[in-house]
């Protein structure tokens, strides 16, 4: 029997939002005033010729309702291939960056490990020759088939996921696979021996599974504490991603890498003032909406 898109919400525990920046609707045209305001305000202060070096999150690209249209991501990698620099996150975050002649320097980043990164977005990916991190729950992917996402509650409803075949094919080519736990658990909330074993466990079944070493971490929802910034180091990752909303600074802390959210329904226009930092300014804001646990150390 297949769920109505409502049922499915209602089972789902999956907050895409929860802590991820979404920009304000379309609707709250102050909102989006206020972020054309800031533009010229925030690049005042970083120098305005100064370049501007972002990690991209998205999670889903497809028909299905917290997806990224194909039709409006491929606009946006088209944008990416005509105004910015495409790298490598581990280049981005080792400052490989300033050596490109462009203003913007992005790294793509995917969380969960939906089965639309290799249907949609890995053919545009390889066309522009453009690397990205994939950052998977290894509990839910099979070898061979697509597993529904509807079996865990902690992913986007109404998905399939990828398979240990299809992450492969992205592996050899310029896709970086990465963790992002066993079971997409909040590890604000998991004791400490959990955490542990759902950080080893997931990187022991990607290095079985694809014959490469894994030491890139996502955190699911973006929430750590500070015992975790201990713990991901200790169980062999050498870079663990937020999703703080905000361009990355001069020194980049590996363990905290800040990500600007991409969310459903963004048109070019969004993207592009997303990219040019209209939106920076919400960053600020959740920081400090933050639960206290999950705050950054400073
Ligand atoms: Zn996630």
């Amino acid at each position: 029997m297949s769920l109505s898109e409502k049922d499915r919400d209602k089972r789902s525990h999956y907050r895409p939002e929860m802590q991820a920046i979404n920009i304000p609707d379309r609707n709250l045209p102050y909102l989006r005033t206020l972020g054309r305001f800031y533009r010229p305000f925030g690049r005042g202060i970083a120098g305005f010729t100064s370049k501007r070096f972002l990690v991209l999150m998205y999670h889903s690209v497809g028909s299905t309702k917290h997806a990224v249209k194909p039709a409006d991501f491929a606009a946006q990698m088209t944008f990416l291939n005509e105004h910015a620099n495409v790298i490598d996150l581990v280049a981005l975050i080792k400052g490989e960056g300033w050596r490109c002649e462009r203003r913007l320097v992005c790294a793509i980043t995917f969380d969960d490990g939906y089965m639309s990164v290799h249907d949609e977005a890995f053919p545009l990916l390889c066309r522009y020759r453009f690397p990205a991190t994939v950052y998977i729950t290894t509990s839910a992917l099979r070898a061979d088939q697509n597993s529904r996402s509807d079996e865990s509650p902690y992913l986007l409803p109404g998905e399939r996921m990828l398979s240990w075949s299809q992450c492969r094919e992205m592996a050899v080519r310029d896709i970086t696979i990465g963790s992002h736990l066993c079971h997409h658990l909040d590890l604000a909330r998991l004791p400490a021996t959990c955490a542990a074993a759902e950080l080893k466990g997931s990187k022991f079944e990607i290095e079985d599974r694809l014959g490469k070493v894994c030491k890139h971490f996502a955190f699911p929802w973006g929430r750590y504490t500070h015992r975790m910034l201990d713990l991901v180091p200790e169980c062999g990752y050498e870079t663990a991603a937020t999703v703080i909303h905000r361009p990355l600074a001069e020194p980049v802390d590996p363990l905290r890498i800040p990500r600007m959210n991409i969310g459903p329904g963004y048109t070019l226009d969004d993207f592009r003032a997303v990219l040019e930092g209209d939106w920076d300014y919400l960053g600020i804001i959740q920081a400090v909406k933050q639960p206290r646990r999950s705050r950054p150390r400073e």
